[in-house]
């Protein structure tokens, strides 16, 4: 692959997103971020579109494709929780997450193929979660939102794996966002004493991953999941 690359990014106005788009800034590449307000780092041009939203999905690739040319790299990681436990989980918190973690990865990875397929090439890296394949107590939703991206990129690299495309799982496990920072003090102390590297991590941790995962060096890597996690799934 040549540089500069573009590369989409969604989720990244801030959080891991935001610290994956930076990344790809430092390496050269050209970086467009995806997410509902718009809003990017430094460096990154952003655009506004919900993911849960085909045609705003499409209207943005667009408008990218027109702007900066074709995407090579796709990181998809948009997300959100609605965390509560089974018994009083509403229809509306599960089918949220459902919409934005599943099917908006599923809208914009489908929309990035169309360019791949004619490019020959790209690379595909969706941000699952240890909970994906650890499970989380208060989150049925969201770990099966996050487990079917397993199927998603495993599938992916099935259909095109033969046209130089790969697709891989980042599972990150405990990561300092704000997405974290809301979790109960007792959560969080729960995580630390299960979390073999006995810390959490942090938001570059992640984005030296994806880097990875989007990298030359990566070229024979598809259908994985690559944990993030001090530990704490064991590899799954
Ligand atoms: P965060 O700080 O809450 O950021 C979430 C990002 O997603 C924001 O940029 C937000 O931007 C965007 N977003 C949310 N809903 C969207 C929608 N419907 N359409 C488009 N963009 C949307 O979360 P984070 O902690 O960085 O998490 C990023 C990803 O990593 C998520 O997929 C999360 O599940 C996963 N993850 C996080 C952790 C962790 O410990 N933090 C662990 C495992 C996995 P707008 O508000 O501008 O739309």
């Amino acid at each position: 692959m040549s540089n500069p690359r573009v590369v989409v990014v969604t989720g990244a106005s801030r959080g891991i997103g935001q610290a994956i788009a930076e990344a790809f800034v430092a390496n050269g590449d050209t970086v467009a971020a995806l997410s509902r307000t718009g809003e990017a780092p430094e460096g990154v041009q952003g655009y506004a579109a919900d993911v849960a939203d085909a045609a705003a999905v499409d209207a943005a690739f667009t408008a990218i494709e027109k702007d900066l040319g074709p995407v090579e790299v796709l990181v998809a990681n948009a997300g959100l929780t609605r965390d509560g436990l089974l018994m009083r989980m509403s229809d509306e918190d599960f089918d949220t997450v459902v919409d934005v973690n599943l099917k908006g990865t599923f809208h914009v990875v489908r929309r990035a193929s169309k360019g791949m397929i004619r490019l020959r090439r790209g690379r595909i890296v969706m941000i699952g979660s240890v909970v994906g394949l650890y499970g989380g107590s208060g989150q049925v939703n969201y770990s099966a939102s996050k487990a079917a991206l397993v199927g998603m990129a495993r599938s992916i690299t099935r259909e095109l794996g033969g046209r130089g495309i790969t697709a891989n799982v980042v599972a990150p496990g405990f990561i300092e966002t704000q997405m974290t920072a809301v979790l109960p003090d007792d959560t969080q102390k729960a995580y630390k004493a299960a979390i073999p590297a006995a810390r959490f991590g942090q938001v570059e941790e992640v984005a030296g991953v994806v880097r990875f995962l989007a990298s030359d060096a990566a070229a024979y890597v598809s259908g994985a999941v690559i944990p993030v996690d001090g530990g704490l799934g064991m590899g799954h």
